[in-house]
């Protein structure tokens, strides 16, 4: 009988330690990656992680007990999400597969602007450890599929496991995305005018919120949104890189 996974806990020294050597072992056997700012990176480095974090972490669970497959793959594609489990076929099943997806373009933006470096309310010191921290949020997925067939990070059980294994404290990133290096780069932010293309016209506006778009409220006497003042205006969500920000 191997270990309980769902019980397997580790003290915040202990976590820290055990990180590193997973880093260390990675760079040692990875053809890729040579150092902890590493440029490029491969499915096979993370199979390498996997096993190093289930000789590491957990007394080799993985090995003796992961049901059916575990995939890996590098997306180009996703650019807010960190990582992604997928769960492709029926949880828990001796034929289940499972998906584990990495972001590159959030791995390349790593440090670009500053202070943004934490995943699951842990600092990282440098891309490589960005890398192992994502990788643990996924890897809790993993357990979390195959020991009970279902998973979700915002539920109780999630963050008990991700805490205890790997002393994670919560369930998301912050980290440098394409949409926060372009925001930061424009200077976009709410408050600020800005001009944009509508329709062969160009409206001017100001910003009111910022989330997947902007959100400009633009001044128009038929419009539905009312100030204080009475004015008037209408609401466009507008993709960021289609602003100009006005000056004054
Ligand atoms: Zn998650």
């Amino acid at each position: 009988m191997s270990a309980d996974i769902t019980i397997i806990s580790y003290s915040a020294e202990e976590i820290t330690k055990r990180r590193a050597q997973v880093g260390k072992g990675l760079l040692d056997i990875s053809a890729t990656i040579d150092s902890p700012d590493f440029s490029t990176i491969s499915v096979a480095d993370l199979e390498i992680l996997l096993n190093l974090y289930d000789q590491i972490f957990m007394k080799g669970w993985v090995k003796q007990n992961l049901p059916g497959r575990l995939q890996f793959s590098i997306s180009r594609q996703m650019t807010k999400t960190a990582g992604k489990t997928i769960c492709k076929r029926k949880a828990t099943s001796r034929d289940m597969i499972m998906e584990v997806r990495i972001s590159l373009p959030i791995l390349a933006n790593y440090g670009r602007i500053e202070g943004l470096d934490q995943v699951g309310g842990i600092k990282s010191a440098s891309r490589l450890e960005a890398l192992q921290l994502i990788f643990e949020h996924e890897l809790v997925h993993v357990l979390e599929y195959s020991a009970y067939g279902s998973s979700s990070c915002k539920r109780q059980r999630f963050q008990t496991m991700a805490g205890n294994l790997f002393g994670h404290t919560n369930n998301y990133h912050q980290l440098s995305t394409d949409h926060e290096i372009a925001r930061r780069g424009l200077g976009l932010a709410p408050g600020v005018r800005v001009a944009f293309n509508y329709e062969n016209d160009i409206l001017e506006g100001t910003i009111y919120n910022i989330r997947k778009r902007a959100a400009v409220m633009v001044l128009d006497k038929n419009g539905s949104y009312q100030d204080q003042q009475g004015r008037c205006y209408s609401k466009y969500l507008v993709p960021l890189q289609l602003l100009q920000p006005l000056q004054g």
